[in-house]
């Protein structure tokens, strides 16, 4: 039997990676992580092929030329992510759940190609300004970038309403909770 895909959207700095870590973590539902294409650099810590794979701007046009990707997206100025349809093709033919962490257009996208046999889950920050501390705490993007992504954010929750269900991620356990549990339900 295919596999489901679980699509998590959200501003930057709401959490969604520490989200899907941990329930990836607790390995208790048949589900694997989509790996993305980016050409934005890594940051410390992060391995090609494992948090995404990082090409240059350049290989990123040869994947779009070969119409290599179900969808991307300019996230960023300049800065390029996209879903790979031989990554979802992968996880999904040999019956594993895929869980997609994309930018709020790429999950509406995802969605409509995919309909029932996908959800769609965004993660709402309690605030702006507690997405801007988080941010700030996690130390991995200079002022300008997080200007940037709060900035963005803005227009992100906007589209919160086009996704199947919406969590607040505020005390972290519980968001953490809340999703496992739709998770759950949607691929049994
Ligand atoms: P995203 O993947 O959405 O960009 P991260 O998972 O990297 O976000 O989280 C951003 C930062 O916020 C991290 O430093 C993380 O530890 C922290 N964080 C996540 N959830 C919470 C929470 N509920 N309360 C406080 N800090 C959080
Ligand atoms: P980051 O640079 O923080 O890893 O990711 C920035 C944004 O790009 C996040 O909103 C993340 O969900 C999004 N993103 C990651 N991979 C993809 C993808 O394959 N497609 C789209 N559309 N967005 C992605």
């Amino acid at each position: 039997m295919r596999g489901k895909i679980i699509i998590i959207s959200a501003p930057s700095g709401c959490g969604k990676s520490t989200i899907i870590n941990a329930i990836l973590a607790k390995g208790e539902l048949d589900l694997q992580f989509s790996i993305s294409a980016t050409n934005r650099p890594p940051r410390d810590g992060e391995k090609d092929g494992v948090n995404y794979y990082f090409l240059t701007e350049e290989e990123f046009r040869d994947e779009i030329g070969r119409d290599a990707f179900v969808e991307y997206e300019e996230v960023y100025p300049g800065r390029f992510y996209g879903t790979l349809k031989r990554e979802i093709q992968r996880i999904v033919e040999a019956g594993h759940n895929v869980i997609l962490d994309i930018d709020v257009k790429g999950g509406v996208n995802v969605k409509k190609l995919y309909g029932d046999e996908a959800m769609s889950i965004f993660v709402l920050p309690p605030s702006v300004e507690e997405l801007r501390r988080r941010l700030e705490a996690r130390g991995t993007e200079t002022a300008e970038w997080i200007d940037k992504r709060v900035e963005r954010a803005e227009l992100e929750i906007g589209y919160a309403m086009k996704f199947d269900r919406q969590v607040v991620n505020d005390d972290l356990a519980s968001a953490i909770s809340e999703v496992e549990a739709l998770m759950k339900g949607f691929v049994g």
